[in-house]
């Protein structure tokens, strides 16, 4: 199959301060390491646009860290870069990362003139007792300010992210939090509603092997799991994914393009990029990034056939809508139920998994499961 678009990430690795449970690849820097890692990125920036990207790209998700905590010149830096080296498609998703606290309505404004199109807010609770828990910079009050400033701005495809299992929640404060967000006016063209883990090296993980760490036991986990589908379609999210939610057509872009195998390029620290069947890895290490932004990557794996077909199956059922049967053997020119008949068949009599309009998709027994039922697609 020809792949005729691709997908670009630009990591900015800077926060305001860490989170309790956080293990992304974030930090706190000074103002001229962020203007030297700018620098660096846009050098990268360049060269792949120029030199790797051969495709228009669909999308393009500046996360993090915190890309809201650099100055609202240093973003229209990166974007002006995006646009001088890469052919963006006229209906392109350009998604920034943005928490509460680190925007006003003088950045926002920078970021929609520029070109983002998309907001992503971590807002993760509204109850500010919550939010101190889990270590955030920020209140419930703060986000409405930042939202609001997102509105105004003209902003009108926002995301917020939402956290179950924070410790001491209870099925009372997270219905609560689902309900105020869906409340919010105008409401979020998409939720996401992650669960906490607990990640080996954070101070979460310290308090819990310590005893400390009052999460919610497994059966109200199970609850607040369950409940959140209902409460979010009464507003009119539709579940695409395991933990994603959209109104009609809001779906992100972006994620759905990782989740259906385009290729993509990663700029910044840290980033992965996925082309021409291989993945790759750019440094950790500021500093070593920083020297050489073009050169310090590596090849982490290249796919062979078996692997491209493991995570067609692996991504496309964490869609609701599921795997096409036809589009695999297009891609792959075998017959899925040649390659995965027998796992299929064992799922479908599990009730893990059905057949519905020619798709194969997990039914709602098989959400619970996912990952058991993931495991024998590796
Ligand atoms: S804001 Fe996000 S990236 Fe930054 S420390 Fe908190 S969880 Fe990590």
């Amino acid at each position: 199959m020809m792949i005729t678009k691709s997908e670009l990430y630009i990591h900015i690795p800077f926060c305001v301060r860490k989170c309790l449970y956080c293990d992304f690849l974030s930090f706190n820097a000074d103002e001229k390491t962020k203007e030297k890692y700018i620098d660096a990125l846009c050098e990268e920036l360049m060269f792949i646009g120029k030199e790797r990207c051969k495709t228009s790209l669909s999308s393009v998700f500046i996360g993090g860290g915190t890309p809201s905590v650099l100055p609202a010149d240093q973003m229209v830096r990166v974007m002006d870069c995006v646009k001088e080296n890469f052919t963006l498609d006229h209906d392109a998703e350009v998604t920034m990362e943005c928490n509460p606290g680190t925007v006003d309505e003088e950045k926002m404004k920078a970021y929609f003139a520029c070109g983002i199109n998309r907001i992503s807010f971590g807002l993760q609770s509204v109850h500010d007792d919550e939010l101190k828990k889990l270590g955030r910079i920020h209140t419930y009050e703060d986000f409405l300010k930042s939202y609001e400033a997102a509105v105004k701005a003209g902003f009108t495809n926002i995301n917020v992210d939402l956290m179950s299992d924070i410790p001491g929640q209870s099925v009372d404060s997270w219905t609560k939090t689902l309900r105020t967000v869906c409340e919010l006016k105008p409401s979020p063209a998409h939720i996401s509603a992650y669960s906490l883990i607990v990640e080996e090296g954070t101070p979460f993980a310290e308090m819990a092997d310590e005893g400390k760490l009052d999460i919610p036991d497994e059966d109200t986990d199970r609850e607040m799991y369950h409940m959140t589908s209902g409460i979010l379609s009464e507003y009119g999210y539709g579940r695409y994914e395991i933990s994603n939610y959209a109104k009609k057509g809001r779906e992100c872009r972006h994620n759905l393009g990782y989740w259906t195998g385009v290729t993509y390029y990663g700029a910044g620290l840290g980033a992965a990029s996925y082309y021409e069947g291989c993945r790759f890895t750019n440094t950790s290490e500021l500093s070593v990034y920083m020297d050489d932004p073009i050169d310090s990557f590596k090849l982490d794996e290249k796919l062979t056939n078996a692997d491209k077909m493991s995570e067609f199956m692996i991504l496309g059922l964490r869609l609701t809508k599921g795997v096409d049967p036809a589009e695999f053997k297009e891609r792959f020119c075998r017959d899925l139920s040649g390659v995965y008949g027998r796992e299929i068949e064992r799922f479908k009599a599990e009730g893990l998994l059905i057949e519905e309009n020619g798709r194969i998709h997990l039914t709602e027994k098989g959400l619970d499961l996912a990952n058991h039922v993931m495991q024998a697609f590796i």
